[in-house]
């Protein structure tokens, strides 16, 4: 039997609520809204339109595939963050409106620093641990005439960062390295204005008692070792060889991070200049000169 769109919505609301998803409302027509390649308007003005039996299959594997607690970003390949759309597949984590706060505070602390290079001339950033890329575009996008670089260990990771570079016409700035964090950069060759990144910051405790969707996403982009700070400690004790002076590196903390991590950080030799909280006043970023 086939299903008008109404219908569809109603079955899967009630699908999505037996399986104990929040929102499944907004669920079911963000997933209706994909398929059918079409604004939620449509949905509402075109409620006894009737979906192809093609279409009523996929809608029933994506909701069945969304009950199991497939993100629905993976489900879509997409993420919108920061006012842009990101592609993301499981082989890179999905990118939080949070970390918004890193780039903004990056972008703000190169205009300070270099009043007279607005379209970052002559800037070298360099964003580790870059996953779909979201950090490098959106720099790259700030800075016209930035040079960017984006590490990441992971080869299928950084493919997609290339396509994200591809699709927001940046890919000519965007370098991406296979290489876990500095591993593969020679130290004093080159040097980077900003340093940036989201680590894994997750303590390895806290892992199993992640929503069932997180536990979907790469491990290697959450588990931040015993204590959640072992990508802290790879990252800043070679950062001042890294940086120009000045220079920033700019990362990503999770809540309560900030002390251990500024302690880590100034054993390094460098300076904590800021820390900025999220809007759900937790600490975020923190901002540490070289
Ligand atoms: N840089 C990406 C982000 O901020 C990925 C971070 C990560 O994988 N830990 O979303």
């Amino acid at each position: 039997m086939s299903w008008t769109i109404n219908q569809a919505l109603h079955e899967a609301v009630s699908f999505l609520q037996t399986r104990g998803i929040e929102g499944p409302r907004k669920e079911a027509e963000y997933l209706l809204c994909f398929l059918l390649e079409k604004e939620r308007a449509y949905l509402y003005g075109h409620g006894e339109h009737p979906l192809s039996d093609p279409e009523k299959n996929r809608f029933l594997q994506l909701l069945e595939q969304r009950g199991c607690r497939e993100p629905l970003a993976y489900l879509a390949g997409k993420k919108e963050v920061m006012g842009k759309t990101f592609l993301v597949n499981r082989a890179v984590l999905i990118p939080r409106p949070e970390t918004e706060h890193l780039v903004e505070a990056v972008i703000r602390w190169l205009r300070e620093t270099y009043p007279r290079q607005r379209e970052g001339e002559g800037f070298s950033l360099l964003d580790l641990g870059t996953g779909c890329g979201n950090i490098a575009v959106m720099l790259a996008l700030n800075f016209p005439a930035a040079a960017i670089t984006a590490v990441d260990h992971s080869a299928e990771a950084l493919q997609v960062a290339r396509q994200n570079a591809i699709f927001h016409g940046v890919k000519d700035r965007v370098e991406t390295i296979c290489s876990s964090f500095w591993g593969s950069l020679a130290p004093g060759q080159h040097r980077f204005q900003a340093v940036v990144s989201n680590p894994p910051y997750i303590p390895r405790s806290a892992m199993a008692s992640l929503m069932a969707e997180v536990q979907k996403e790469p491990r290697s982009a959450l588990d931040g070792g015993n204590d959640g700070l072992e990508a802290y400690r790879k990252i800043l004790p070679n950062a001042r060889d890294y940086l120009t002076i000045p220079g920033l590196d700019a990362l990503e903390i999770g809540e309560n991070q900030a002390e251990s991590v500024g302690a880590v950080a100034r054993s390094a030799g460098l300076l904590v200049d800021q820390i900025i909280r999220d809007y759900g006043g937790r600490e975020r970023v923190i901002l540490l000169r070289a």
